[in-house]
């Protein structure tokens, strides 16, 4: 059988667990089946020690340059790890400095199967979150205020002050801050919604507090809008889908009613504490996937897990693990699929498909990893560690014609 040909994406190797899983993947489920074209970064930690962390630039560089690029999880250092690893510095987050390069929006989506029913019993398809990774608490400042005392709003223009205004005559201790957000930013964030509901043919809703924040929250609802309608209210019509915009409340207790098939886009501190919720109800973190899509069309691909440190820890001993690595698979086919559409590479997406339901077809044959076994009540259900998981994978794709 002649290999899948492609053109390159930008791979990036990453730490501990999900480091052991990325090679297994590349050598049961995709160098069999295709000709691996990838320019290579290893973002491990010792690497990016190694290099003052200059091979996350690097690949990031890459990654606008090739449009396309996969990641394996990576550890984020603290000051356990700086110790650990006897890091020369304690380097910033690659996913941060990751997405700060490409501009882009975190799109995280559950992967469904029979065997896992959704805690909500009516969502019968994903509920994708898009969150701004961007500004407001991440970003604001604060003060812990001592004691009585005046807090202001001060905005002072290139040509001298032009706002100022009492934020509260404290008359006893208490707590002040301050956040920012900027029209660039949000605008980049509207282009991304509105171009992944467009790439998945999904509907995208938005919601805010624009009641109550009648100059923060209104202004990402308004620039949501102005660009919708001036961008892309036709090619949504055209593609059969809809915006719709909704208090973050009324959004929340529409989700719960509903079907699920959409994208939810959300502020950053909604978005960070709404994927929480979704992916836990829809069943297992190690079934979420994770794609940074930034405005200007690039695409990084990553599971939504970390590395799984708790496992690594019993694989150095010895011990046979069963970590799930679906989401990680779901990495390479989300980013190869990505490539072949780019390229008019028909057999690439069908390969990707096909990957994808493979692993599908494993777990609703009962086989599955031991998180999974533990959300699944059926006698039949067999749990079985990492490597035979993969390998009752490569079995299910060997099965079909590519
Ligand atoms: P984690 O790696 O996501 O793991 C937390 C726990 O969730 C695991 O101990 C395991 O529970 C379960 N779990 C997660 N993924 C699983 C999988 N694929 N299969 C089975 N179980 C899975 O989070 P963490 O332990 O907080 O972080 C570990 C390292 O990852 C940290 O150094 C952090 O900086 C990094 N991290 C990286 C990324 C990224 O690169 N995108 C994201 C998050 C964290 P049990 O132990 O109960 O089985
Ligand atoms: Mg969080």
């Amino acid at each position: 059988m002649s290999k899948i040909k492609m053109n390159p994406i930008v791979e990036m190797d990453g730490d501990e667990m999900t480091r052991i899983i990325w090679q297994e993947i590349k050598e049961e489920l995709l160098s069999p089946f295709v000709e691996l074209n990838t320019e290579y970064y290893d973002l491990g930690l010792p690497n990016r020690d190694l290099t003052a962390d200059r091979v996350t630039e690097e690949a990031a560089e890459a990654a606008r340059r090739v449009h396309v690029a996969v990641k394996c999880a990576t550890i984020t250092p603290n000051a356990q790890r700086v110790e650990e690893y006897k890091l020369h510095e304690m380097w910033k987050s690659p996913n941060a400095t990751i997405r700060a390069a490409l501009d882009g929006t975190v799109f995280r989506a559950p992967i469904m199967t029979r065997r896992i029913k959704p805690v909500v019993s009516t969502w019968e398809a994903p509920i994708t979150i898009a969150r701004h990774a961007y500004g407001d608490v991440y970003k604001a400042t604060e003060y812990r205020v001592p004691g009585p005392g005046k807090a202001e709003l001060v905005f002072t223009g290139e040509s001298g002050e032009s706002f100022r205004q009492t934020v509260y005559d404290y008359e006893c201790p208490g707590v002040l801050q301050s956040m920012f957000n900027k029209d660039s930013s949000i605008e980049a964030f509207a282009r991304s919604c509105f171009e992944y509901a467009l790439s998945v043919r999904q509907d995208l809703w938005f919601s805010t507090k624009d009641t109550i924040s009648k100059q923060y929250d209104q202004t990402f609802k308004l620039i949501f809008q102005r660009i919708y309608d001036t961008e892309y209210a036709d090619r949504f019509d055209s593609a059969g889908i809809h915006y719709f915009y909704t208090l973050i409340d009324d959004a929340v207790a529409r989700v719960i009613r509903s079907r699920g098939g959409f994208i939810w886009a959300c502020k950053n501190y909604d978005g960070d504490v709404m994927s929480d919720m979704v992916s836990t109800a829809f069943g297992s973190l190690a079934m979420m996937t994770s794609v940074l899509v930034s405005p200007d069309g690039n695409f990084e691909y990553e599971a939504a897990h970390g590395t799984v440190t708790r496992h690594y820890y019993r694989y150095l001993k010895g011990e046979r693990t069963s970590t799930n690595p679906v989401a990680t698979i779901f990495a390479w086919s989300g980013a190869l699929r990505k490539r072949g559409e780019l390229d008019g590479n028909g057999a690439l997406a069908a390969f990707a498909d096909a990957l994808e339901k493979a692993v599908l077809d494993t777990i609703n044959a009962g086989t599955m990893t031991g998180d999974l076994a533990a959300l699944c009540p059926d006698p039949d259900v067999k749990r079985v560690d990492t490597g035979d998981f993969i390998r009752a994978v490569r079995a299910e794709l060997e099965k079909r014609p590519l």
